[in-house]
C-alpha cells in the first residue's frame, strides 16, 4: 500500500479524486454499487499474474493448481446461489456473458427477439450500433403505452411472425417484475430458445425478492457488479445440455485467459450473497426505491409505470419542462449522481432524453434507510424544480455532503488517500 502514491503521482491523484467523489456524492446510478473490501482484496491479489486458459483441471498452462481451487469455488457457489445446472464464471463483462450465448446458439443472420433499448432493453440485446445488430436480424418488443409494462401480446405476435431462434428478456431500465414463465410459453410456442439477462436484478433474484429465471430459461446471464455487489464481470448460466457449447463459446470462442483475480472476487461476492445480511440489504434496496418513488410522486413527478417493484425507478420529466440531460447536470452540481434515460415512447434522443433513472443499490450499501431515501427524493425534487438557481443547488449540495459524511465509504482506506 502507498506504492502508487510514491511511483505514479498522476494516477494516485486520480484515485484520490475518485475516492473523494464516491465519498461525497450520493450514487444513484442503478447499475452501480460499492463492493466489500474483501472483494477488492481478491481483485488486487497475486491472481492477477496468472494465465489459466481452459477450465479447472483442463488448462493450457501449468501452475494452475491454486487458481483451479478459486474457479471451482466460484462455479459451485454460483450454481448454488442461483440453482443453475451449469455455470461459466469467465466472461469478462455482462456483454461478453451475452455474446457467449449468441456465439454458442446462433449463426449470423439468425433472428433475435429482444426488448427495445428505449423501452428498457440493453445495447447488447440487438442495438444497431452493437455487434448483435450487425450480425443478427433483430426484432424488438416494448412496453404497453397504457401500463408501461411489457407488452406480452406484442411479444407473442412478433414471435409468431418472425420465428426467432432466440428470445431475450431482461432489461437495464425496467422497474417492474419480469414474468419469465410467460416468455417461456411464447418461446415454446415458436420453438425459440429463451435467454434472461438478469444483470440488474440478480441480487433480488438470489434473495427471493424477484422470481427466478432459472427454471424457465435455457440461458441466464448476469453481471456480477450491480445489485449482486461483486466485481465488474459477467457469468453465463445454462441448462446442462448446453454446457459444452457455452464453455467453448467463452473460450476459445470469445476470450483468451480468464481474469483469475476477478473470478476470485466473484467467488467472494457469491459467498457474501448467501448471507442473511445480504438478504436484508436487498430488502432495504427495494424499500428505499419504493419510498423514493412515492416521495417524488408527492412532489408532482410522474414515475414510469406508476412505481417500482425492484431497485430502480424512471422519472418522466416531460411535465416539468426539462430534459433528462438538464436534470442529470443540475443534480450533478448538487453531488447527486443519476443518469439521463429515455422513457418509453420518448420523443427525445438518447443523448437528451425525457427522463432520469434512479437506483438505490449503492446508497443502500452505504447504509441509507427509508427516511433518508425519502429525504433524498425531496432533495432531488428541490433541484429539479430550481435547475437554474445556483443558491438552491448549493444548499442541497451542502446537505448531501453532510448526509454522505454520516455514511463514510471505506473508512479504513481513508488514510491511503489523505
Ligand atoms: N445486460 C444488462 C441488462 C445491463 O444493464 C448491462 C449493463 O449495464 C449489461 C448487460 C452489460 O454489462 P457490461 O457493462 O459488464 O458489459
Amino acid at each position: 500500500r502507498g506504492k502508487i502514491r510514491e511511483f505514479d503521482p498522476e494516477v494516485f491523484e486520480a484515485l484520490k479524486c475518485e475516492f473523494k467523489r464516491q465519498n461525497e456524492h450520493l450514487e444513484l446510478i442503478a447499475s452501480e454499487n460499492f463492493t466489500s473490501e474483501a472483494v477488492m482484496e481478491a481483485q488486487g491479489s497475486v491472481l492477477t499474474n496468472k494465465y489459466a486458459e481452459g477450465l479447472p483441471g483442463k488448462r493450457y498452462y501449468g501452475g494452475c493448481e491454486c487458481v483451479d481451487i478459486v474457479e471451482n469455488l466460484a462455479i459451485e457457489r454460483c450454481k448454488k446461489l442461483f440453482g443453475a445446472e451449469h455455470v461459466n464464471v469467465q466472461p469478462h463483462s455482462g456483454s461478453q456473458a451475452n455474446q457467449a450465448v449468441y456465439l454458442a446458439m446462433l449463426k449470423p443472420g439468425d433472428t433475435i427477439l429482444s426488448m427495445n433499448l428505449s423501452h428498457g432493453g440493453h445495447l447488447s440485446h440487438g442495438s444497431p450500433v452493437n455487434m448483435t445488430g450487425k450480425y443478427y436480424k433483430v426484432v424488438q418488443y416494448g412496453v404497453r403505452k397504457d401500463t408501461e409494462t411489457i407488452d406480452f401480446d406484442q411479444v407473442a405476435e412478433l414471435a409468431r411472425e418472425h420465428k426467432p431462434k432466440l428470445i431475450i428478456c431482461g432489461a437495464s431500465a425496467y422497474p417492474r417484475i419480469i414474468d419469465f414463465d410467460k416468455f417461456r410459453e411464447i418461446a415454446d410456442e415458436v420453438g425459440a430458445y429463451l435467454m434472461a439477462d438478469v444483470a440488474h436484478i440478480a441480487g433480488l433474484i438470489v434473495t427471493g425478492l424477484h422470481p427466478s429465471p432459472i427454471e424457465a430459461c435455457h440461458f441466464v446471464t448476469t453481471t456480477t457488479h450491480k445489485t449482486l455487489r461483486g466485481p465488474r464481470g459477467g457469468v453465463t448460466m445454462c441448462k446442462a445440455e448446453f454446457a459444452k457449447e457455452i464453455d467453448k463459446a467463452v473460450f476459445p470462442g470469445l476470450q483468451g485467459g480468464p481474469l483469475m483475480h476477478v473470478i476470485a472476487a466473484k467467488a467472494v461476492a457469491f459467498k457474501e450473497a448467501m448471507t442473511p445480511e445480504f438478504k436484508e440489504y436487498q430488502q432495504q434496496v427495494v424499500v428505499n426505491a419504493k419510498a423514493m418513488a412515492e416521495e417524488l410522486q408527492k412532489e408532482g413527478f410522474r414515475i414510469v409505470s406508476g412505481g417500482t417493484d425492484n431497485h430502480l425507478l424512471l422519472v418522466d420529466l416531460t411535465n416539468k419542462g426539462i430534459t433528462g440531460k438538464e436534470a442529470e447536470a443540475a443534480l450533478g452540481k448538487a453531488n447527486i449522481t443519476v443518469n439521463k434515460n429515455t422513457i418509453p415512447f420518448d420523443t427525445r434522443s438518447p443523448f437528451v432524453t425525457s427522463g432520469i433513472r434512479i437506483g438505490t443499490p449503492a446508497v443502500t450499501t452505504r447504509g441509507i434507510k427509508e427516511q433518508d431515501a425519502r429525504r433524498i427524493a425531496q432533495l432531488i425534487a428541490t433541484v429539479l424544480k430550481n435547475i437554474n438557481d445556483d443558491s438552491v443547488i448549493e444548499k442541497v449540495k451542502a446537505e448531501v455532503v453532510e448526509m454522505c459524511g454520516k455514511h463514510p465509504l471505506y473508512p479504513e482506506m481513508a488514510s491511503l488517500y489523505q
